[in-house]
């Protein structure tokens, strides 16, 4: 299956090297003619304000909001979240959102003592492979603060949500592609 990771800024080049351990041919994605070409797409974490406003000058906004609206497998992490949810709290005035998955986050939710902290993470909803948690790494992470009732949550940390998924839209609070952990990115492929 070849997976693309949006390659415009940020976290992308960690998600391709995974994908590969995982059976995916990783693709980078720059451009509409290499969206077209993949089965499945992975958001890195970066800064989600730059990759928001890199999407437009990278034309790339419109074929991606058509290929979700037509199913594509995405997965979106840190800054991929942002970009997927529903609505964000502490955005930029022209930041947009590809409203993707019902939920609403809040940008560097975790404020400011604590912007990067680790976390064991219990990934519970009854998945095989989850009898021990993920170590969840979380950089200037987004809060969730609310999600849609089509909203599945696979894991919370301190009551909030922190791996969610609703149909072909898989989103993660942390950095999954930091820890030589691979079941999340399995996960992800294996339901693409
Ligand atoms: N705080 C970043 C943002 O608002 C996200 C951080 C990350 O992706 N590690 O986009």
């Amino acid at each position: 299956m070849k997976v693309g990771v949006l390659a415009l800024q940020g976290a992308f080049a960690r998600h391709a090297a995974v994908l590969t351990d995982v059976g995916a041919a990783p693709i980078e994605v720059r451009t509409p003619e290499h969206l077209s070409g993949v089965d499945a797409l992975v958001m890195p974490g970066g800064e989600s304000t730059t990759m928001s406003m890199l999407l437009d000058i990278a034309e790339l906004r419109q074929p991606l909001v058509e290929r979700l609206a037509r199913g594509l497998p995405v997965f979106g992490t840190c800054a991929g979240m942002i970009l997927l949810a529903s609505a964000v709290a502490d955005g930029r005035s022209d930041q947009e959102s590809l409203a993707a998955i019902d939920m609403d986050v809040r940008r560097n939710g975790y404020g400011r003592q604590i912007d990067s902290f680790e976390a064991d993470i219990d990934v519970g909803g009854g998945l095989p492979d989850w009898d021990t948690p993920f170590h969840g790494v979380f950089i200037r992470a987004p809060v969730v603060e609310r999600v849609g009732d089509g909203v599945e949550v696979l894991a919370r940390v301190d009551d909030n949500p922190v791996l969610c998924r609703q149909g072909h839209v898989m989103v993660a609070s942390f950095h999954p592609e930091l820890t030589d952990d691979r079941r999340i990115h399995e996960l992800f492929v294996e339901t693409a």
